[in-house]
C-alpha cells in the first residue's frame, strides 16, 4: 500500500490496539507488558515448560501425561489471557498485520546462537480446511516476518502427508508415515531448521514435524508462540 492510501486509512479507520481497543499501535505497551511471558531462567531448558528448570514434568518419563517429546523447544507465552486472544485474533479474526508482533516476540526469545545454527526458517504449514476458511496459512506470515527480521531464509520444509503417496513407499516408511501428519518437501537440501508454529499442546504434530525432517536427515529447533 502506497504511504497517501495508507495514511487515509490510518485517518479513516485507526490502528488499535488488538487486545484493549485503545487506538495507536496493534499492540499497547500496557497490553504487551501484561502478556502472560514465560520466564525464560525457570523453564526447561529442553522442551521450555513454564517451570521446568528443576524438573520438569514434561519431560520426565514417569508422569502420566501423555505428551509427546518435542525438543529442544522455547515458547514466548502460556496459552492464556492475553496471549491466547492474541494467537487468536490474529488466525480467527483476519488481522494479518499482527503476523510482525507476534515474530517480534519469537525472534526475541529464540536464542542468537540457534539464529546461527539454523540455515533456515521453517514452520508447520496449516490444514488446507484451515487455509481455506482463514484465506492465510498464518504460520507462513509469521515465518516470513521472522525471516525480515533475522536474516534467515525462509522456507516451507513440510507438507501433508498425502493418502495416494503411501502406495509408493516401502513398509517401513509407510508405518512411519502414517504415524505422522506431515512428510518433508522433496528434495529439501537443508540440515537444519528452526520450525515456528502458534501453540504446542500434546506435542503431537511438532513431534509428527521434527520425525518427518529426522527422517529427511535434518535437524530441527523449535520456537512456538504458546504454549498450553
Ligand atoms: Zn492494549
Ligand atoms: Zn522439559
Amino acid at each position: 500500500m502506497g504511504f497517501i492510501a495508507q495514511s487515509i486509512c490510518e485517518t479513516l479507520w485507526p490502528t488499535r490496539c488488538a487486545l484493549c481497543d485503545t487506538p495507536g499501535k496493534l499492540l499497547c505497551p500496557r497490553c504487551a507488558r501484561s502478556l502472560e511471558f514465560i520466564d525464560y531462567y525457570r523453564a526447561c531448558p529442553r522442551c521450555g515448560s513454564p517451570w521446568g528448570s528443576l524438573q520438569c514434568d514434561r519431560c520426565n518419563p514417569v508422569t502420566e501425561r501423555e505428551l509427546a517429546d518435542v525438543s529442544p523447544c522455547v515458547s514466548c507465552f502460556r496459552y492464556e489471557g492475553g496471549a491466547a486472544l492474541l494467537v487468536k485474533t490474529y488466525k480467527d479474526k483476519g488481522e494479518q498485520r499482527l503476523a510482525d508482533v507476534l515474530a517480534r516476540f519469537l525472534a526475541d526469545v529464540v536464542d542468537p546462537a540457534w539464529k546461527e545454527w539454523a540455515q533456515a526458517v521453517s514452520y508447520i504449514p496449516a490444514t488446507t480446511k484451515a487455509r481455506r476458511r482463514r484465506g492465510f496459512d498464518h504460520m507462513a506470515l509469521v515465518a516470513q516476518s521472522f525471516s525480515r527480521m533475522t536474516g534467515l531464509p525462509c522456507t516451507q520444509t513440510l507438507e501433508e502427508c498425502k493418502a495416494a503417496d503411501q502406495r509408493t513407499l516401502s513398509r517401513q516408511e509407510r508405518i512411519a508415515n502414517m504415524q505422522g501428519r506431515f512428510q518433508a518437501i522433496k528434495a529439501l537440501g537443508l540440515n537444519r531448521v528452526l520450525l515456528l508454529d502458534d501453540v504446542i499442546t500434546t506435542g503431537a504434530t511438532l513431534s509428527s514435524a521434527q520425525c518427518a525432517l529426522d527422517r529427511s536427515r535434518c535437524s530441527t529447533r523449535i520456537a512456538t508462540i504458546a504454549r498450553a
